[in-house]
This record gives structure tokens, C-alpha cells and sequence, in this order.
């Protein structure tokens, strides 16, 4: 792709969640963009989270009462912006003995259900594990429980999802492409990409997640660089633990909590871990994770999971504030722009998958005050569905995705239901148009059609692109069919199987 000889408005290095919502609000408020990553968008921490749009219910415990209003708020922005890819998501707290008492539990839920105003989200309840479904994937001495509800939502998809809308309000996107260096020239920052083009622009944001200690620091030469603290967090999936829609959280004797979320319809993802690493490199998932994160679960399940029952891992690096004193779960979640004075420059510190259109509001405040704000209803371009008039309102999000499904449904049922709802619930609304196109070859559970259309849409540039991030297919193709997907991007098929993706946590090499 040639570059403009022009300088851009902004700058962003790092395509991660923070970086792409950026991307997506400068645009739209008239900015000309250029967001650069050294690896596939949305490759990093931002397709290894957890996948909660939550405000974080132990967070309260550490009387983090801002940031955990904050972050439920967004929860209704998300789901009502990107239906196709977010749902109200339940979670059953159960009682255990030696933990925290009942009475904790009830005030926490009570205070979660009342700090942010709740339209789609419902409220919290106290339930008997003996009468409920998801009382039967627990052991029996489980008996009393709370209910609250939390969002879901596919990470890497909410990258793409705003990388797509930064595109087309006139953002220049570039994967692949490590930025070597930036250095202020005549009042304008040059940025030399590794494969030799460089780009100008009059501000700079580093949005390097995990990496920005290190950009500020060697890829722009500043020597003010806030400090990191690494936190690596691992996950597993396994086959699923029950059939009901509920997801557990499970407190545990060390004072942490693990989930355990139905995943991908046939399995359950498991996490996470703590743990300390120096650099991001370093983090791997290792197999005292695995040993801890099955017995945490098994602490509370009917049926144990064993290894043998784990299908794919993956790792991820939480780029926390540094703050002295708070071991890991009690270091914020909050994020933090720190300016480089005089520099025109940023570095987004800490954040949350949640929290990202807020951080880039944020942003946007201080570098373009006079700008309005739009993104809060504005629905990403998956989410771009037609609303009913709801009497005085609109109709939600979650409401017209689920209304618009049934009538794509419905218009084409030469497809297998399920195959339009894949579709659906990962590119939303442009499916419509790819089915009505037809779908062309099958390559054993995914189409041509699809290929071509994260290749030409969504920067996918190799197999694990489209099979780990763009969808999850990874955990539903067997591996000829994996192999075929490596063939189409013109890869040596082994590769695909010899690296699951997300094993380990690496960037490309910037040098
Ligand atoms: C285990 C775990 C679970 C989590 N669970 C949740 C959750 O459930 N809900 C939630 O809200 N949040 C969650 N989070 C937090 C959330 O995932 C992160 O805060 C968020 O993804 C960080 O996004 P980012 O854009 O800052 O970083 P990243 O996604 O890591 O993006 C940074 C990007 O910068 C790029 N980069 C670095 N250096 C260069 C360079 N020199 N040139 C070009 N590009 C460069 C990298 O390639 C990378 O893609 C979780 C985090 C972890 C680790």
C-alpha cells in the first residue's frame, strides 16, 4: 500500500482494543489517521482477555467505585453498538464454606446492580443451587448462590469491528508492519516502518499495550516512559462443563476468583492466572497454570475435569499501572494517558477491554477539545441494523440483531439456520450480503466466500488470522480442513497445527 506524502493528523502505534478505538473516534471527528501494528490487529492481549464487558464485581472489594461504574456503563454502550458480537452474559456466584459470607456476596451484587443504570442487563438474585440447572454442573454441597449478569464479547472481533469503521471514515490501517523508530523532525513525528516506508504525522499516540514502557522508551527515544507492571493471565478451554447458558465464578482458597464461561457452544473457557513476567515475550502458558486452573474448578464441579479434557490454551499480558505496594489483583484496572510534554505526544497506560470507547473519548478530550463526542450511539459497522421505533425510543441493539437474525433466517433458507447464525454473530450485518452472494466452495466447515471476505475486509493475512481471531473455527475444524484454510493463504499446512494459536505471547520482531 503507498502512503500519503502528507502528514497525518495522528499517529497511533499499536492496533490492540485501545489503539482501534482511538482510531475510530479521530476519524470520525474529521482526523486524518494512520494506526500501525507489528503483528495481525487485535493479535496481542486483545484476543486473550477473558471476553467480559464487566464492571468488575471483586474490584469493589478494592473500593474501586469509579472505575467499576465506569466500566458498567459501558456495558449497555457495547451491547447496544455491537449486538452481533456482545450478549448479556449470567453469572452464578455459589457460597462456599470459608470464603466470603453470604452477607458480602448479597451486598456486593446489590451494589453492581444499582451503580450504573441497567436497560438490557438484568438485575442480580439469590438462588438455590438445588432447584436450578446450574446447580447440577456443581457439586452437591454447593446450595447457595447469587445470580448477576455481565456482558460478553468477542475481543479480537471488537478490534476489527472498530479498525473496520476507522477504514471507512478514512483511516489508514497498516498490520504488519513493526514501527522501528520515531523521532521528532521539524515539529512532526517520522515514523520508519521496519519494511522500509516511513510515515509523518503532527501527534503520536503510543497505544503499545504491554509493549508501551518499551516504545516510549526505545522506539521514540523518551525518557519520561511510564512504568508497566506485566501481569500474565492464562486460560483454558475445555469440553464444556454444562449445557445451561450460565457462566460460574468461583472464589478460591488464595482469595482469587476464576470463571468458568460457555464457549463457542461446544466448550468452556477457564480463567485466569496471575503472575508476574518482565517482558511480554516471556509469557507462556505453563503447565502449573493448567494444573491450577483445572483444580480450581474441580474445587466446584459435579463432573472433574481432567487434562485430557483440555482443548486449547492461551496467554495474554496485562499492562497494569505500576503501583507500589498492591500485589496483582489488587493493581488497578483503571487506565492512564500520560502526555510527554511538549511533544505532542501520549502513552495509554493500563485499560480495560471494557473501558476502550471511554479511554478514547478521553483521549480525544485532550487532543481535539473542541470535537464532539459519537461513538456512544453510534453502532459499529457489524451492528449497523435497521431499529424499529420502540415507542418514545429506539429499539435496542441485542432486540434488532435478534429480530433482523430471524428475518435473514427466514429469506435464506436454502442455508442451514446454524451456518446463518455463525455468519450473523461474527461480521453482523454485511452477512446478509455475503450469503445472498453465495458462499462458494466449502473447504469443510468454512467457505471461500468468507476468506475472501476477511482477506479484502478485515487485514486477515494468514490461516490463524481467520481461524483464532476473526472466528474461532480453530476449535471446529478438524485438521484437513484447517489445512485446506493454510493452503488458501498459501502456507505449509503443518504450521497450523504445530502452532495452536496463543500458546505463546509474541510480538514480531521491531528490529
Ligand atoms: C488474561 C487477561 C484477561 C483479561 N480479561 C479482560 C476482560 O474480561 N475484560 C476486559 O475488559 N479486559 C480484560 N483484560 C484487559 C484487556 O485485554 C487489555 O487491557 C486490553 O486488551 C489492552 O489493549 P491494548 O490495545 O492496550 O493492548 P494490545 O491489545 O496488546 O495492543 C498493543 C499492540 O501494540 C502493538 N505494538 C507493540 N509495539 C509495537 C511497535 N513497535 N510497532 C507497531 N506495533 C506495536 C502490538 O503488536 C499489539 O498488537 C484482560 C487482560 C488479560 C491479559
Amino acid at each position: 500500500m503507498s502512503l500519503p506524502d502528507q502528514p497525518f493528523d495522528l499517529a497511533i502505534i499499536g492496533a490492540g482494543i485501545n489503539g482501534a478505538g482511538i482510531a475510530r473516534d479521530a476519524s470520525g471527528r474529521g482526523l486524518s489517521v494512520a494506526i500501525i501494528d507489528a503483528g495481525d490487529v487485535g493479535g496481542a492481549t486483545s484476543s486473550a482477555s477473558t471476553k467480559l464487558i464487566h464492571g468488575g464485581l471483586r474490584y469493589l472489594e478494592f473500593y474501586a467505585f469509579g472505575l467499576v461504574r465506569k466500566a458498567l456503563a459501558e456495558r449497555e454502550v457495547l451491547l447496544d453498538i455491537a449486538p452481533h458480537i456482545t450478549w448479556p452474559q449470567a453469572f452464578v456466584l455459589p457460597y462456599a464454606d470459608g470464603m466470603r459470607p453470604v452477607w458480602m456476596l448479597r451486598l456486593g451484587t446489590f451494589l453492581y446492580d444499582h451503580l450504573a443504570h441497567r436497560e438490557v442487563v438484568p438485575g442480580s438474585a439469590r438462588i438455590d443451587l438445588r432447584s436450578e440447572r446450574a446447580g447440577r454442573a456443581l457439586d452437591q454441597r454447593y446450595r447457595t448462590a447469587f445470580r448477576y449478569w455481565d456482558g460478553w464479547v468477542d475481543d479480537a472481533r471488537l478490534v476489527v469491528e472498530n479498525l473496520k469503521d476507522a477504514a471507512a471514515r478514512g483511516a489508514t490501517v497498516l498490520p504488519r508492519t513493526p514501527v522501528a523508530r520515531a523521532e521528532r523532525v521539524n515539529g512532526l513525528w517520522q515514523l520508519s516502518l521496519a519494511d522500509g516506508r516511513s510515515i509523518a504525522a503532527s501527534r503520536l499516540i503510543n497505544a503499545g499495550g504491554p509493549w508501551a514502557e518499551d516504545v516510549a522508551r526505545r522506539v521514540m527515544g523518551l525518557n519520561d516512559a511510564p512504568p508497566l507492571r506485566l501481569v500474565q493471565g492464562s486460560h483454558i478451554v475445555t469440553r464444556r462443563v454444562h449445557m445451561g447458558r450460565d457462566a460460574f465464578m468461583l472464589q478460591q482458597p488464595d482469595g482469587r476468583i476464576i470463571f468458568i464461561i460457555p464457549y463457542e457452544h461446544d466448550y468452556s473457557l477457564i480463567g485466569t492466572t496471575e503472575g508476574d513476567v518482565s517482558r511480554p515475550e516471556d509469557a507462556t502458558v505453563s503447565a502449573a497454570e493448567v494444573e491450577y486452573l483445572l483444580a480450581a474448578a474441580n474445587r466446584y464441579l459435579a463432573r472433574p475435569l481432567t487434562p485430557d479434557d483440555v482443548v486449547h490454551r492461551f496467554v495474554g499480558v496485562r499492562p497494569l499501572i505500576l503501583e507500589s505496594g498492591k500485589d496483582d489483583k489488587e493493581t488497578t484496572r483503571d487506565y492512564r494517558l500520560v502526555d510527554h510534554p511538549g511533544m505532542d505526544a501520549m502513552t495509554i497506560v493500563g485499560g480495560k477491554i471494557t473501558t476502550y470507547r471511554v479511554l478514547a473519548e478521553d483521549v480525544m478530550a485532550r487532543i481535539a477539545p473542541k470535537s464532539k463526542r459519537w461513538t456512544a450511539d453510534a453502532p459499529l459497522p457489524g451492528g449497523a441494523i435497521e431499529r424499529a421505533p420502540n415507542g418514545l425510543r429506539r429499539e435496542n441493539g441485542q432486540a434488532a440483531f435478534k429480530r433482523w437474525l430471524d428475518q435473514l433466517t427466514a429469506r435464506e433458507s436454502n442455508y442451514d439456520p446454524k451456518l446463518v447464525k455463525r455468519l450473523a454473530m461474527t461480521i453482523g450485518a454485511p452477512a446478509a450480503d455475503l450469503l445472498a452472494g453465495g458462499l462458494g466452495r466449502n473447504l469443510g466447515g468454512v467457505f471461500e466466500a468468507e476468506l475472501d471476505y476477511f482477506k479484502a475486509n478485515e487485514w486477515a493475512q494468514s490461516s490463524a488470522d481467520v481461524l483464532w481471531r476473526r472466528t474461532k473455527l480453530g476449535l471446529h475444524l478438524d485438521a484437513a480442513a484447517q489445512a485446506e484454510v493454510a493452503r488458501w493463504f498459501g502456507e505449509e499446512p503443518a504450521a497450523v497445527r504445530e502452532i495452536p494459536a496463543g500458546h505463546r505471547f509474541a510480538r514480531p520482531s521491531v528490529d
